[in-house]
């Protein structure tokens, strides 16, 4: 825990005073432009990974990037959501699941949850992926695995659908969402393109204008972090 606390106190020694104007700005407001889903793993840092500034992103991290379906009884998840969508009004979407998942190592390896009731109700919420992922064949467990991650990218997508405030936002062209996996070794994204039938994962870096479900017409330009921090 030293460590934790000597990194803060660089950062109040060196990182603060050199970002003042940054984090004054911030101080009373924030306006980000995306809500963006993944998991709770220690690897994956999505401000590291998309290069993005405080105040950029609103961040849900849970095990196993999960969305649980809109219900009768909303949860922290359902809540992050609708803030986001309904009073921030951010205009994209990522879920992001990751490579060597424990979360889904536990589905894809049919691991004994009987010691770990939470995390085995939790994944419930992931089980349209399990269902879909079960119905294919796949050459290895390691196979298997890869198209869990992705199948589970792909049903997070559906479930965060039937959040009212999602719905609302889609009907009315504002919001894009997007299906991505990280591969924590290769430092790669591959993305969900919606436009093909069945959708199929490309590569980000070769398609980086692919969406899992576009309603909303891109900026032109990319000029909203330059504004934004300008
Ligand atoms: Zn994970």
């Amino acid at each position: 825990m030293q460590d934790i606390i000597e990194g803060f106190l660089k950062f109040q020694r060196e990182v603060f005073p050199a970002r003042s104007a940054l984090f004054k700005r911030l101080a009373s407001s924030q306006h980000p432009g995306v809500l963006f889903v993944t998991c709770s793993d220690s690897r994956v840092v999505p401000e590291l990974l998309t290069q993005r500034e405080p105040g950029d992103m609103f961040v849900i991290r849970n095990a196993g990037n999960i969305v649980p379906s809109y219900g009768p009884e909303p949860g922290g998840v359902s809540a992050t959501v609708e803030y986001a969508v309904a009073v921030l009004g951010v205009r994209d979407i990522v879920i992001c699941g990751h490579s060597d998942c424990g979360a889904m190592t536990a589905i894809s390896s049919c691991m004994d949850l009987d010691k770990l009731p939470a995390v085995d109700a939790w994944l419930r919420h992931a089980d349209a992926a399990k269902a879909v992922n079960a119905a294919h064949s796949h050459a290895t467990p390691q196979a298997r695995l890869n198209a869990l991650v992705r199948d589970n990218v792909e049903a997070q997508l559906a479930n965060i659908r039937t959040h009212p405030s999602v719905a609302v936002a889609l009907s009315q062209g504002r919001l894009n969402l997007h299906g991505w996996v990280y591969d924590i070794e290769k430092g790669a994204i591959d993305a969900l393109d919606g436009s093909t039938s069945p959708p199929q994962f490309v590569s980000l870096g070769e398609h980086p204008d692919v969406r899992a479900v576009r309603t909303r017409a891109d900026d032109a330009a990319r000029p909203e972090r330059a504004s934004q921090t300008g």
